[in-house]
């Protein structure tokens, strides 16, 4: 890479313009820094060929971007940028490493969807309090929740003025809100899927990359789970925790994208199926997306870990819950 070659530098000229102070006239002027009757600053310039400014007094000795950081007490960096900016000068740069057509080429017509449209809500990592608050209202490990929050996929905020755990992830083009007491928002919504998400993006796709054994899951509490499974499998040395990744759809009508699903490396998918007809379904389907030549993928639903239950989150919490799925997963790797 080299600078942009179109790039100038500021004057002090235009700087005192922009400050609205007096006009340089001459080489010096009284100091814009202190409380100044003399002419004590000078501009002049310096022996590498970039104008400077001192001051008699010693109160300055700089560039015009140090004078800017100066004036506007930032650092000399956001000084750059600011100035440069207030004054239309383009600070880009080129990449010599690409041919010189391509540098040219215009930006594609239609910007994909995620370029536009986002969800937004101020998300917070909470606290001990929030984690110990929502470890118990999902009757789960603290150590799963923790991990959630550790790779970035539950944040805690406030939505409609009350205290919410929230799914996202790092692309953040899904946030999912539920309620910290564990009530309903409105009448019946368990879950809220913020205005500007994308239903269908799969949550932690990003972060599963590099992962060996990927779980796939229903919702915001089973994903919970998930990562309660993922912390004990680590726990127990069944499996390297840091090699299992939790992703989740938030609804067994929503498919993920292949697209998306094609920058796995998981040699072994599992879907966490909810016992019920929807959740069958859409487990049917998503094996289907998760399909891959070098690929072993098992959709496990709740009640064939243990018989009646209608999740992985009712599982993991019920007794001897988590020992009954890692039975499960030992038998599945060895077939
Ligand atoms: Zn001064």
């Amino acid at each position: 890479m080299i600078a942009n070659p179109f790039r100038r530098r500021p004057t002090f000229e235009e700087l005192f313009v922009l400050l609205g102070l007096p006009p340089i006239k001459g080489r010096n002027v009284p100091c814009p820094l202190h409380a100044d009757k003399r002419p004590s600053f000078s501009v002049f310039i310096g022996s590498n060929g970039i104008e400077r400014g001192k001051c008699f007094t010693g109160c300055f000795n700089g560039d015009v971007y140090d004078l800017y950081a100066r004036a506007f007490r930032c650092d000399r960096k956001t000084a750059f940028i600011e100035l440069n900016r207030a004054l239309g000068i383009a600070t880009a740069t080129f990449q010599l490493e690409r041919p010189l057509h391509e540098r040219f080429l215009p930006a594609p017509k239609t910007a994909p969807r995620e370029e536009r449209l986002r969800p937004s809500l101020p998300l917070e990592l909470g606290d001990e309090r929030m984690v110990v608050d929502l470890s118990s209202l999902r009757r789960l490990h603290e150590g799963g929740v923790r991990l959630a929050l550790e790779r970035g996929l539950l944040r805690f905020g406030h939505y409609l003025k009350r205290p919410a755990w929230i799914m996202t992830d790092k692309s953040g083009l899904l946030m999912q809100a539920r309620r910290m007491d564990g009530q309903t928002w409105f009448k019946e919504s368990k879950a809220i899927t913020l205005k500007g998400s994308d239903a269908n993006h799969l949550l932690g796709v990003g972060e599963a990359a590099e992962a060996d054994l990927l779980f796939v899951c229903e919702g915001g509490p089973d994903m919970l789970a998930a990562h309660a499974v993922a912390y004990e499998m680590g726990l127990l040395k069944a499996f390297p925790e840091e090699r299992i990744a939790v992703t989740g759809l938030m609804g067994a009508t929503m498919r993920p994208r292949r697209a998306t699903l094609a920058g796995l490396k998981a040699k072994q998918v599992v879907i966490w199926a909810h016992a019920d007809k929807s959740g069958l379904e859409g487990a049917k389907e998503w094996k289907r997306c998760f399909w891959a030549k070098d690929r072993k993928v098992d959709v496990i639903p709740a009640n064939e870990i243990v018989p009646g239950l209608k999740d992985l989150n009712d599982v993991v919490s019920s007794a001897g819950g988590l020992a009954a799925i890692i039975a499960k997963l030992g038998g599945l790797s060895h077939a």
